[in-house]
C-alpha cells in the first residue's frame, strides 16, 4: 500500500530523557511502570524499561507519578466549523473566520491532539502554516471538501433553489461518473489527503436525512480507482443510515464515518472488509440548545442519538475496528479526549479507547509508520497527564487534566512546570 504524505510540524533539536512516569504507548500492551522514553530531533530514540547510564547530553525530566500516552489523533474534525455560531460566520470577513479556525487549531492541541483530520472546510493553507510553525495545532490530514450528489449532504441549496452554507471552491455535487472523475483530481491537485463522500443524508443539511442515500458504491469503487493512480488517498464516507453504510463498505471506502445505524449485516460487511469505524459519538451524543440550532435539526439530534447510542455499542461488542474522531465543529473545540470516555460508555475498555485514539488511528490514517504509539523511530509525540486514565478515563475529557503535551519533540504545553522546572521552555509559534 502507497503510504500517506506525513504532516509535519517543525521539528525540535532538543535532547530529552523522560523518567520515572508511567507509560501506556498505545500499542495495547500492559503499561510499563518507571518507564524512560528518550528523544532528539524530534523522534523518540528510546522507550523502555529505565536504562542504567543515562545517555550523554540529555536534558532529565523526571515524570515519576505521571502518565505518558502518545499524542491523540482526532480522525475528524472541521476546525473552521462552528455549528451553533453559523448565523454569525456569514456576517464575518474570511480573514476572521481563518483567525477564528486557528484558534479552534491551538485549543484542539492544548487538548492532547497532536494530529487530525479535517473532513471539510478547510483548505491547505492551514496545513502549511502549521507546518511552519506560524500557527499551532494538530498535523493536518485534510479532506477539503465532502462530496455528495444533487441533493444529498453537501448540496446547500434549499428547496427553493437558495444557496445555503459555505461556497467551496471545488463544486461538492458528483452525479456522474465524469464529475467523479473531474472532482476526484481537481481535489488531488490542490491537496487533498483522504477524499470524503457522503454515502447518506445527514443531521445538520436541512433537506435529507439518514435513511437516504446519497454516493454509490459505484462511484466510491471509481473514486477508489483515480486515487490508486495517484497516492492512494483513501475513502472516508459521511454514513448514518443502515443503507447508506453498507453502500459506504461495498464501495470500498476505508472508514465509515458516524455509522450510527449499522445494522447487523453491515457489521459483519466491516469486519470482512476491515473497515474503520470513526462513531464521533461527542458529537451523535451531543443534543445541542434548542435556542441556538434550527428546530429541523435539534428533532433529528434527538432521534438520531438514540438510534447511535444502540448501534455504534452493538458494532463495539462485534469488534469492529474503531478510530476516535469527534466531529468537532458539529461539538465544541479543544475537548476532543471526550470521545474516549464516550467510547467506554458505550462498551469499550479504557485501554481499548486509548488505543483507539492512537495507533488505530494512525493506521486508518495510513500514519502509523511514524505516529500512533511511543516506540523508538516514532515522531516524539506525547502528552502527559497525572492520573490513571486505565482506572478512570473521564479526566481525560477535560483539556486542563491534559498537563504536558509534546510535539515533534517541542513542549507546546506544561501546565505543571514539569518540563520548565527541568530547564526546557515551552515553545510558541515562530511569531512568538
Ligand atoms: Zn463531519
Amino acid at each position: 500500500m502507497q503510504t500517506a504524505l506525513l504532516p509535519q510540524v517543525p521539528a525540535s533539536d532538543t535532547h530529552l530523557l523522560l523518567t520515572g512516569a508511567r507509560l501506556i504507548d498505545g500499542t495495547g500492551n500492559a503499561p510499563l511502570d518507571g518507564a524512560e522514553i528518550e528523544a532528539a530531533d524530534g523522534r523518540i530514540v528510546y522507550a523502555g524499561p529505565s536504562r542504567d547510564a543515562p545517555p550523554a547530553g540529555a536534558t532529565v525530566v523526571d515524570l515519576a507519578g505521571k502518565t505518558i500516552m502518545p499524542g491523540f489523533i482526532d480522525a475528524h474534525v472541521h476546525l473552521a466549523m462552528s455549528i451553533e455560531d453559523r448565523a454569525a460566520d456569514t456576517a464575518r470577513f474570511m480573514s476572521e473566520r481563518v483567525f477564528r479556525g486557528a484558534l479552534n487549531a491551538r485549543k484542539t492541541l492544548m487538548a492532547g491532539v497532536t494530529t487530525a483530520r479535517d473532513l471539510g472546510g478547510i483548505d491547505p493553507g492551514f496545513r502549511a502554516a502549521i507546518a511552519a510553525g506560524l500557527v499551532q495545532g494538530p498535523r493536518l490530514h485534510l479532506a477539503l471538501t465532502p462530496l455528495s450528489p444533487t441533493g444529498g449532504h453537501s448540496d446547500h441549496h434549499l428547496p427553493n433553489g437558495t444557496q445555503t452554507g459555505d461556497l467551496s471552491p471545488i463544486d461538492p455535487i458528483i452525479d456522474t461518473d465524469d464529475d467523479v472523475r473531474r472532482t476526484v483530481r481537481t481535489l488531488v491537485r490542490t491537496g487533498a489527503d483522504v477524499i470524503k463522500v457522503c454515502t447518506t443524508g445527514g443531521v445538520s443539511s436541512p433537506s435529507d436525512t439518514p435513511d437516504d442515500v446519497g454516493v454509490p458504491a459505484e462511484h466510491v469503487a471509481l473514486i477508489n480507482h483515480e486515487t490508486a493512480k495517484r497516492a492512494g488517498q483513501p475513502v472516508a464516507a459521511h454514513a448514518q443510515g443502515a443503507e447508506g453504510i453498507k453502500e459506504a463498505i461495498r464501495g470500498g471506502v476505508r472508514s465509515v464515518e458516524h455509522g450510527y445505524d449499522i445494522d447487523d449485516e453491515g457489521i459483519a460487511l466491516m469486519l470482512e472488509h476491515d473497515t474503520f469505524l470513526v462513531p464521533t459519538l461527542s458529537s451523535a451524543l451531543r443534543v445541542p440548545d434548542p435556542a441556538l440550532v434550527p428546530d429541523y435539526l435539534y428533532q433529528k439530534k434527538v432521534k438520531w442519538s438514540a438510534i447511535a447510542r444502540e448501534r455504534v455499542a452493538a458494532a463495539f461488542a462485534a469488534g469492529v475496528k474503531v478510530a476516535l474522531g469527534t466531529d468537532a465543529g458539529i461539538c465544541p473545540h479543544g475537548v476532543n479526549l471526550r470521545e474516549a470516555a464516550h467510547a467506554v460508555e458505550l462498551g469499550l475498555s479504557p485501554m481499548q479507547a486509548i488505543v483507539a485514539g492512537t495507533k488505530n488511528a494512525a493506521e486508518l490514517m495510513r500514519l502509523d509508520a511514524d505516529l500512533g504509539t511511543v516506540e523508538a523511530g516514532k515522531l516524539a509525540d506525547l502528552i502527559v497527564v497525572d492520573f490513571d486514565p486505565l482506572a478512570d478515563i473521564d479526566p481525560l475529557a477535560k483539556p486542563e487534566n491534559v498537563r504536558g503535551v509534546v510535539q515533534g519533540g517541542h513542549i507546546v504545553k506544561d501546565a505543571s512546570g514539569w518540563f520548565a522546572s527541568a530547564g526546557v521552555p515551552t515553545t510558541g509559534t515562530a511569531l512568538g
